[in-house]
């Protein structure tokens, strides 16, 4: 009972914790632009977040369906991202991905745009593959937007790097570059579908993103180990069917996962009707196990790091 009140006073507490709205002149701090799922009948954008670091945008996971608006009003600037990385390549992670190249084709980014994105499988395409079936400029989709693959007709390059399965989580994808933040990339089990969780270090801070996956790999467990703020998507809620616990974790799970990584923070985030229903039912599941704060996403909702 004392940890249903203590968090029941923490989701009451959650809009002045959030507060300043983002970005803070300092510091770092999270901002949700898509707290929702694939189903328009949430109000909500589909997944993206942006890490911010002393006033600038520095890092986007991913760029869900919707998210392109979102983007727009918390005034994320293209010009200024280090890193995007794309968790899987479901519409609600990804959809939003190709016109935000457009948008950024006016934003006169020159520098080159480290991006990456897992592997692919019979099913689903890797990172090169979405790439080339979106932007190819003799056989993409938006071939006008070709040149982000070569630099050429004034357009910043993107550098791609497909994250496999085998894949060293402990590799900064970022190692080669000037940049002052740090980002890894793990493989999580989402079924059949290849998916990324991403660690974001940046003055600091860790901020870990789970992405859409079913909790059942220990290694995500060291992947995420004290995380200043854990982003776990909470898609269905306890007792839900075998095929949906193929695809994601049930809130009982989710707490066992941020208990053991010893998060200091959790941010549940990818609600559905099916998760909403009974929320605090459903928060108390991750409760029970984890005594950390816990936060509910919001859209544009800003989340500091102190
Ligand atoms: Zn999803």
């Amino acid at each position: 009972m004392r940890r249903l009140v203590t968090t029941l006073l923490l989701l009451s507490m959650g809009a002045s914790w959030a507060e300043p709205a983002c970005p803070p002149p300092e510091g770092v701090a999270l901002q949700v632009l898509g707290s929702g799922g694939p189903i328009a009948d949430d109000a909500r954008a589909s997944t993206a977040y942006v890490v911010w670091a002393d006033g600038r945008s520095r890092a986007l996971i991913d760029m869900g369906s919707g998210s392109f608006v979102r983007f727009g009003e918390a005034r994320v600037d293209f010009t200024e991202l280090d890193f995007v990385g794309l968790s899987h390549f479901h519409t609600d992670h990804a959809a939003d991905f190709v016109a935000l190249l457009k948008s950024g084709n006016f934003a006169g980014r020159e520098r080159p745009l480290p991006l990456a994105g897992p592997s692919g499988n019979r099913r689903f395409p890797g990172l090169h593959d979405f790439l080339a079936a979106s932007i190819d400029p003799e056989t993409g989709a938006y071939r006008y937007l070709g040149g982000y693959l070569d630099g050429s007709g004034g357009l910043p390059r993107l550098v791609p790097t497909e994250v496999a399965g085998d894949a060293d989580a402990t590799e900064d994808l970022l190692g080669n570059s000037e940049s002052t933040i740090a980002v890894y990339a793990q493989r999580v089990p989402h079924g059949i579908v290849p998916a990324l969780g991403f660690r974001v270090e940046v003055e600091g801070r860790s901020i870990v993103f789970s992405s859409d996956q079913n909790g059942s790999d220990p290694a995500f467990i060291d992947f995420a180990k004290h995380a200043s703020l854990l982003v776990v998507h909470m898609v269905i809620p306890e007792g839900a069917g075998e095929r949906a616990k193929q695809l994601h974790a049930e809130p009982s799970r989710i707490g066992e996962v941020a208990a053991a990584a010893g998060a200091e923070r959790l941010l549940l985030s990818h609600f559905m009707a099916r998760s909403l229903r009974d929320l605090d039912g459903n928060v108390q599941r991750v409760a029970d196990s984890y005594d950390g704060d816990i936060l509910l996403a919001e859209d544009l909702g800003c989340y500091p790091i102190p």
